[in-house]
């Protein structure tokens, strides 16, 4: 159900409350590796002191890197 003027596609079950500046926004549209607890990535880096997408790129690049490049490789041989 639409909420709010002009609203149209926000529905209430995907409205979260901001765990740190108390904002309710969509979490589908959240930026942050942790969509259901924060708006954007600025409170989940400024409620944690870093963000989990950082903290994974600096434990796995390898893995990252891979997972990008297979699904090009096999898109261009079908
Ligand atoms: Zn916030």
């Amino acid at each position: 159900m639409p909420i709010g003027p002009g609203a149209t596609g926000i529905s209430l079950s995907n409205i979260k409350v901001c765990a740190r500046c108390s904002l309710r926004y969509d979490w589908r549209k959240s930026p942050t590796t942790l969509k259901m607890t924060y708006c954007s990535s600025m409170c989940e880096a400024a409620d944690l002191g870093f963000t989990l997408e950082a903290l994974l790129k600096m434990q796995r690049p390898v893995r990252l890197v891979s997972l990008e490049a297979e699904p090009v490789a096999e898109a261009i041989c079908p």
